[in-house]
């Protein structure tokens, strides 16, 4: 186990085998990014991929809260437990998270292996995509059946990398920007640049081996607009069908690549979009260049309707449009949350105009 007092969580990975007889090879799952910190990334429920592993807050087994009365309570499975099964994902809303507990596992070495194939392949064996490889997810390039599928399993080689050259000095990635800054100006082109960057950068086979949390980072390497909801696993192929099928009748509505899809099994955070299912995270973007607003309405606004006749629930810390109503329908332990804020913060002290969108 390992305790953070609000360390950035991509340190505290770094710091953990250096901690001590009682760390050593221990390691934190984490998402896409590291550079946060603990009690954000629990309180907004960041997630990873692997269908047999749970949203980074199930990590959490004990924490202790600084409450608006200005008293420090202690929470775990078996202290206080209400408020602990509240507070593993808090949205920054019960108090200020003082310490944190993680359950953490050996270090480990990862082998990461990318692959192309189509949307329809994966989508018609993704059990046996999910069966083959502990932290399985890919990556679709809308407006196309391309698609990047990427392995990561435990390992015993020696560390090392085939990226190109190209992806070793971003050059890709400056190149990828300049052309969707491009296409901001001529749409058309975007359905172009996704297949461009496809042949380029995820067309061939690659292999990465590394200790499990470099692999699991990633940087994303330009600025972006993102919506990120999970829906019930057996829904995941209707619902990217469908998203295929409206853009292929919308010309005129433009998605950047990549749709990124990743998996999370079930749990019981009262707040948490895996709440009493296994799920499929499906991540949108469109590219966000400095002082130009850049139209995705009517793509943000089909994704959402198809992810909400999934029955999605929208990632926290991620674009929505839903408010109280909505909640109380996807989450069926929202008054119970409701109630513990209230009595945790009746005078509202940590709420803001986020929150009170999610709670009024
Ligand atoms: C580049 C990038 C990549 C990302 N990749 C992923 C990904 O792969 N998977 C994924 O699920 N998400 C991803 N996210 C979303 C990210 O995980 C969340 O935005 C996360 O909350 C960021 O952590 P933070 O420390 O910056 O949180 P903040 O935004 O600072 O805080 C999040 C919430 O926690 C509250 N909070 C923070 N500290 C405390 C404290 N000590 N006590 C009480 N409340 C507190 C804040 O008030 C806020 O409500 C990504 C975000 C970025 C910018």
């Amino acid at each position: 186990m390992a305790r953070s007092m609000g360390a950035p969580a991509g340190r505290l990975n770094r710091r953990l085998p250096g901690l001590g007889e009682g760390f050593r090879k221990t390691c934190l799952r984490l998402g896409a990014v590291s550079e946060v910190a603990a009690a954000g990334v629990i309180g907004t429920g960041t997630h990873n991929t692997g269908i047999s592993h749970g949203i980074l807050p199930t990590q959490v087994v004990a924490l202790m809260l600084l409450t608006a009365s200005g008293e420090i309570r202690e929470c775990s499975e078996s202290v206080n437990t209400e408020i602990f099964q509240a507070a593993r994902l808090h949205l920054g809303c019960l108090g200020v998270v003082l310490s944190l507990t993680f359950q953490c596992v050996p270090e480990f070495y990862l082998l990461e292996t990318s692959f192309p194939s189509t949307l329809q392949e994966v989508l018609d064996n993704l059990d046996s995509h999910l069966r083959r490889s502990e932290y399985f997810r890919f990556l679709w390039f809308p407006h196309s059946e391309n698609v990047s599928v990427i392995y990561q399993d435990h390992t015993n080689k020696p560390p090392s990398s085939s990226a190109s050259w190209l992806w070793d000095y971003a050059v890709g990635y400056y190149l990828l920007e300049f052309l969707l800054w491009l296409s901001t100006f001529l749409p058309s082109l975007v359905r172009w640049v996704n297949r461009c960057f496809f042949w380029l950068l995820f067309s061939g086979q690659g292999e990465t081996v590394d200790l499990s949390y470099k692999v699991f980072s990633y940087e994303c390497r330009f600025r972006q607009h993102v919506q990120d909801w999970a829906i019930p696993i057996e829904k995941t192929k209707e619902a990217l069908l469908e998203l295929k099928a409206v853009l292929e009748k919308n010309p005129k509505v433009v998605a950047h690549y990549p749709v990124e899809v990743r998996f999370a099994r079930g749990d019981d955070i009262w707040l948490s979009p895996c709440f009493q299912r296994d799920s499929c995270y499906v991540n949108i973007i469109m590219y966000r260049p400095y002082g130009k607003d850049v139209p995705r309405l009517d793509y943000w606004l089909a994704y959402e309707s198809i992810m909400k006749k999934a029955g999605g629930r929208p990632h926290w810390a991620k674009a929505h449009t839903c408010t109280r109503k909505d909640f109380e329908q996807m989450y069926p332990g929202f008054q119970k949350f409701c109630a513990i804020r209230e009595a945790l913060d009746p005078t509202g002290m940590f709420l803001n105009a986020y929150l009170e969108k999610v709670f009024y």
